[in-house]
């Protein structure tokens, strides 16, 4: 027998967010005998996801819940002990609002980001004008687009809903998403759902009421603008879910503050990564694979001395970044009802905001009793800038925001704020072209593999997903050559 085809593989995994992580512990399931070293160049996992506590409130620094309609998050806790701790969003006040002239306002029942589900509402809501409702009702009467190249967001909702409800519905609600711009949104590269749907049906309305009719009770208990029923969050936050999958991992094989600054192929044909440590002492890893789980522009430095064109795809995907400022007040400090999970500001208000979250409505155990913890979104494609405003300027805005329209009174009792600069992949017109040459040019190279956010969704699972099929994909070529 040949004694180097039963050397155990080694696998370097690039980038401890959920995606590496994802992709380290698929790799150990498949071949337990599997070297796995995943490499994060911080000093903690989870990458942008990150929960902290304080005075008794749990805060999700970024990402607050994940979606259920896709299995693999599920999944993934289910295979990692955590099945039980998942909490769904709580059951009263499942709404979402919109700002409009300085108010927040319900987003209409039924409207599920683009798809009208009822009129009733529709026609009730103070958000849009008579013309407006109008225009809405009329996209029943829109033909189908005959053209087949990719159209932005804005272009698509205008088309069929008409500019108001695009300004004042859509485009907040999917701003609060992927914090784009809404004319150099992709629509099939983010939404697939709302161009099958013209397709098919032959609009949104006819669509939206085909698929309510079809669907069970529990999705129809879903309201306004998100379908609230289908989230759930861990009970102590997602960074348990990051070290429930770290816990899985064979000892040693994690290796913090270790950013990799450069990759090669091996003289055998593999891999060596370099990097230094928190001593910066360089040092070499060889390896039979790799898995880069980093965002594309740091995929595309790495890759750029081993394959120029690859890099040059990888660094044409353009990033925003967005800050959060967590406010907790006692309740009786707040006016308004918080009858919803949150709201979302549309770009005509002209607001320094994106959004604002209230995590203690959405979830239990998130702020102690008589208090509330609100979240408040700022920066994005469209106002970047801010986001990247002192910490002081960002906790001032916060709170002049929430106490203009929620009624919030006197100081916080803390507020907490998190800066994630160029962290959300912007996927502009062309993105699935994108996608499709990238992974064309990284099938040239063997044992290398790509995850993360950058290519096919932005969301905990499809992340959870893209690192699971890179392992897979590591796993069956590594099988092949035996
Ligand atoms: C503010 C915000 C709110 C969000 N809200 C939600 C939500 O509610 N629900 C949801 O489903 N999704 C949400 N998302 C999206 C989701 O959280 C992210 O897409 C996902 O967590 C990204 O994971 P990742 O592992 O691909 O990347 P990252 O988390 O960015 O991890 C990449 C890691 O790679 C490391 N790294 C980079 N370069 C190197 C190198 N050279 N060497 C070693 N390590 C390196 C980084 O330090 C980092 O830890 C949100 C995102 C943001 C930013």
């Amino acid at each position: 027998m040949n004694q180097i085809a039963t050397l155990p593989k080694r696998v370097v995994v690039i980038g401890g967010g959920i995606s590496g992580l994802a992709a380290a512990h698929r790799l150990c399931e498949l071949d337990p005998a599997c070297q796995v070293t995943l490499l994060e160049a911080g000093s903690r996992l989870g990458g942008v996801l990150e929960t902290a506590r304080r005075d008794g409130f749990l805060i999700e620094r970024s990402a607050d819940n994940f979606i259920t309609n896709v299995p693999w998050a599920v999944d993934l806790c289910r295979r990692v002990g955590l099945s039980d701790q998942l909490l769904p969003t709580r059951s009263e006040q499942r709404n979402a609002m919109v700002v409009h002239a300085g108010r927040l306002e319900r987003v209409p029942q039924g409207f599920m980001l683009m798809a009208p589900a009822r009129l009733g509402p529709l026609l009730a809501t103070p958000i849009l004008s008579p013309w407006g409702k109008l225009r809405l009702l009329g996209e029943y009467f829109v033909p189908r687009r005959t053209e087949s190249e990719d159209e932005s967001l804005a272009s698509f909702a205008r088309r069929r809903l008409g500019r108001e409800a695009f300004e004042r519905i859509v485009q907040p609600l999917v701003g609060g998403i992927y914090a784009a711009d809404p004319e150099r949104l992709s629509l099939t590269a983010t939404m697939p759902r709302f161009v099958e749907m013209e397709r098919r049906w032959g609009g949104l309305i006819r669509g939206a009421r085909h698929e309510r009719s079809s669907e069970t009770a529990d999705a129809t208990s879903d309201v306004a603008g998100a379908r609230y029923g289908m989230f759930v969050a861990p009970r102590d936050g997602l960074a348990s879910l990051v070290a429930a999958i770290a816990a899985r991992l064979p000892e040693g094989s994690v290796r913090l503050g270790t950013r990799v600054e450069s990759l090669s192929r091996g003289e055998q044909g593999g891999w060596v990564a370099k990097y230094s440590g928190n001593d910066g002492v360089a040092t070499t890893l060889e390896c039979d694979a790799v898995i880069l789980a980093i965002g594309a522009p740091d995929a595309a430095r790495l890759l750029e001395p081993i394959d120029n064109a690859l890099a040059g795809e990888l660094a044409a995907i353009e990033y925003a970044g967005t800050s959060i400022v967590s406010l907790a007040f006692r309740r009786d400090q707040v006016t308004h009802p918080l009858d919803g999970f949150g709201f979302v500001v549309p770009a005509i208000e002209k607001r320094p905001i994106l959004a604002g979250s209230f995590s203690s409505v959405k979830f239990a155990g998130r702020a102690p009793q008589d208090t509330v913890l609100i979240r408040v979104f700022i920066g994005g494609a469209l106002q970047s800038e801010l986001a990247e405003l002192d910490d002081h300027r960002l906790r001032q805005i916060a709170l002049d925001e929430l106490r203009s329209l929620i009624g919030a009174r006197g100081e916080p009792l803390f507020a907490d704020i998190a800066r994630w600069p160029r962290s959300m992949p912007q996927y502009h017109l062309g993105h699935c072209q994108r996608v499709e040459r990238i992974e064309a040019a990284v099938a040239h190279w063997p044992g290398l593999a790509l995850a993360g956010n950058a290519y096919h969704g932005v969301g905990i699972p499809n992340c959870i997903h893209s690192g699971e099929m890179a392992a897979e994909e590591i796993n069956r070529s590594m099988k092949a050559e035996g």
